[in-house]
């Protein structure tokens, strides 16, 4: 999968494609505060999520504070969220995020990096996911799907999670940036997927540098040669 790097005209065309089809991206997980989206995201790892949403809709009813889900217990929680793979490991992580918040933060989700990334279950990606969507910093959550995306198209080329982050936060316009996460995780769950990517319907397709995706359906440019 090596193709070459987009040039600064062809990325912004790009975002703007995908701000032109999805004005106002989403995350596909439901929450309705900083504390819920955390939560939420912590129960992501490996995890769909729709099961996630599926859960968290009879949790967040009963308990959607760190206090209360603390009340809770960890086997209380487990009995909410045991349809989410990991969900052993993710209730005792979530049990101990929630008493720190509770014993540190008057129950708040604190809005640093470093403080996030302290807390019991929260890595890297949990805290880039919080930081951009509850709080709209330029973070960029490197998930399976904008790794793919970013190597696949050339927009972020790198070997690893944390070098195509850093290589999207370079390349991507400032204009674009507290958004592009959720619009590249879109495009790539449901046009730019692993096996079978829809080149033949993809907005963004003539200025990708797939060299594959003529071979998916994607339309090949025409020569000025050939029209004469
Ligand atoms: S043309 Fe194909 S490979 Fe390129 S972004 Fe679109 S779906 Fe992905």
């Amino acid at each position: 999968m090596s193709s070459k790097n987009m040039t600064k005209k062809q990325v912004q065309t790009f975002f703007e494609r995908l701000r032109e089809q999805r004005p106002t991206p989403q995350t596909e997980l439901n929450y309705s505060s900083p504390f819920e989206l955390l939560i939420a995201v912590m129960l992501s790892a490996q995890a769909t999520d729709v099961s996630v949403n599926k859960a968290t809709d009879k949790l967040y009813p009963i308990a959607n504070t760190a206090q209360s889900i603390l009340n809770l217990g960890v086997e209380g929680l487990k009995s909410y969220i045991k349809t989410i793979g990991l969900y052993n490991s993710k209730a005792e992580n979530v049990i101990k995020t929630c008493q720190i918040l509770v014993d540190q933060y008057q129950g708040n989700i604190p809005e640093t990096r470093k403080e996030l990334e302290a807390l019991p279950g929260v890595g890297r990606k949990t805290a880039n996911v919080v930081l951009n969507t509850a709080f709209g910093h330029p973070t960029m959550a490197v998930d399976t799907h904008i790794f793919r995306v970013g190597n696949r198209t050339g927009l972020a080329i790198g070997k690893n999670v944390l070098e195509v982050e850093h290589r999207l936060i370079k390349v991507i316009p400032k204009e674009f940036i507290v958004d592009a996460h959720h619009w590249l995780i879109l495009h790539g769950r449901y046009c730019c997927i692993a096996r079978k990517p829809k080149c033949g319907e993809c907005i963004v397709a003539d200025v990708c540098n797939w060299k594959d995706r003529f071979e998916f359906g994607a339309t090949k440019p025409i020569k000025l040669k050939e029209i004469h």
